[in-house]
């Protein structure tokens, strides 16, 4: 088996087909696996470091400890990807494919908002990072939960940012003397479950926190302390914990393998329309939200295509869109939804509601994956 297959990125859906390829291929699976970072961080662990739960050393997963048969991971940026010509040129070389694998992710477009930064958001590392002494110290005032637009990473996230938020200000006394208010373009929280979006608008109200469902938050001004909405309202705030407006990686939309936005893929299959070419993740519009579970999910079916073609094997079965993701309801909660996207006329979810034993599914998920990608 000589095909040389290469994947750019290694986030949840890099991860999980380059693992995937080397069960199923062994030594001769001959995979390069290139990311431009040197460990990867699970997304939820961003809200662990905003609230210092965690600090960002513990929650990095270095790449060296990815070690496997025919696998060779390089730390290089990747700067044009020719998919006719399954060529990837990075600051370090050129790498041709006969499998090209994009698993590059969504990046954050701060300049869409005007005044939003990194000061202002934790959907990255260093947002959460730099946003965890203002939670921490925060005692009075308004702090606006905002996102910036649609789609974003991990739906519930922004919601379960609202209640630890709640959680932080009671245990440190100072909830009376705060308000808090979630700005979601979406028009409810978890638009597939309404069983979901209904449990976190209870959640809400019983701890007054101002839902604000429909709305996006167009631009903040940070020296004024105000937050525009996309009907022109304004929201005063102390503080703004912000979701940026996301968008493919500049490489990806430069490589004109997108259309609005993402890369298109055949569903069942994830393959795009260049020959050998797939892309699977958050890069991706497969009709799946932008998650980790969705991105994995991708992942298995694309590498079990792969390996059925080298073989000369019947293709797998098709991309089913099925994906539970598990959200913090606070109190030390934590409740689930899991959606089919994919396998009926419209998506259908179901609720798992907070449990013990769910905070102990959640732990599962990231000790698999630890162990799974990094032998930890
Ligand atoms: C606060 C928060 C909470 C979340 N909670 C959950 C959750 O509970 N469950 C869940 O399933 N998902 C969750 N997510 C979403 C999840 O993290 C993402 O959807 C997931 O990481 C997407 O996987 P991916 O492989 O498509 O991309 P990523 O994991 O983002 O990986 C892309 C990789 O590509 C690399 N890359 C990008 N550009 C280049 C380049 N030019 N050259 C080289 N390398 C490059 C990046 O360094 C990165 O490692 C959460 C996200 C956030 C922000």
């Amino acid at each position: 088996m000589d095909a040389r297959i290469v994947v750019l990125g290694a986030g949840f859906g890099g991860l999980e087909l380059s693992t995937i390829l080397s069960e199923q291929l062994g030594e001769a699976a001959n995979v390069t696996l290139i990311d431009k970072g040197d460990a990867f961080v699970f997304g939820y662990s961003k809200l662990d470091v905003m609230f210092g739960r965690e600090t960002p050393a513990a929650v990095r997963l270095p790449y060296r400890d990815v070690v496997k048969p025919g696998v060779r991971l390089l730390k290089e940026t990747v700067t044009a990807i020719d998919p006719d010509a399954r060529r990837v040129t990075t600051d370090a070389g050129v790498h041709e494919a006969d499998v090209l694998v994009v698993a590059l992710g969504a990046d954050y477009d701060y300049d869409a908002t005007p005044g939003l930064t990194q000061d202002h958001e934790f959907y990255s590392v260093a947002g959460a990072e730099r946003l965890a002494g203002a939670v921490q110290s925060f005692s009075s005032g308004h702090v606006v939960v905002g996102v910036c637009g649609a789609p974003f990473k991990c739906p519930p996230a922004p919601s379960e940012c609202a209640l630890l938020l709640h959680d932080e200000l009671t245990r440190r006394g100072v909830r009376d003397d705060c308000r808090i208010s979630f700005v979601i373009p979406l028009p409810s929280p978890v638009p597939p479950s309404p069983e979901t979006s209904a449990a976190l608008v209870e959640a809400f109200a019983e701890r007054d926190i101002a839902l604000i469902a429909g709305r996006r938050v167009t631009a903040i001004d940070p020296q004024r302390g105000a937050a525009v909405l996309d009907d022109g309202a304004e929201l005063a705030f102390d503080l703004f914990l912000g979701v940026p407006r996301h968008r493919a990686p500049d490489v990806v939309i430069a490589s004109g393998m997108a259309e609005e936005g993402y890369v298109p893929v055949d569903s069942a299959t994830l393959a795009t329309r260049f020959p050998g070419v797939y892309a699977v993740g958050d890069v991706a519009t497969v009709g799946v939200p932008k998650a980790g579970v969705f991105a994995e999910g991708a992942a298995r079916v694309a590498a079990k295509g792969i390996v059925a073609q080298l073989r000369g094997e019947d293709p797998p079965a098709p991309y089913d869109g099925i994906g539970t993701c598990y959200i913090e309801f606070g109190a030390g909660r934590i409740g689930a939804v899991t959606v089919d996207f994919l396998s009926g006329p419209r998506p259908t979810g179901t609720f798992g509601a907070p449990s013990a034993e769910l905070r102990a599914q959640k732990e599962r998920f990231g000790a698999e994956r630890r162990a799974r990608w990094f032998g930890r």
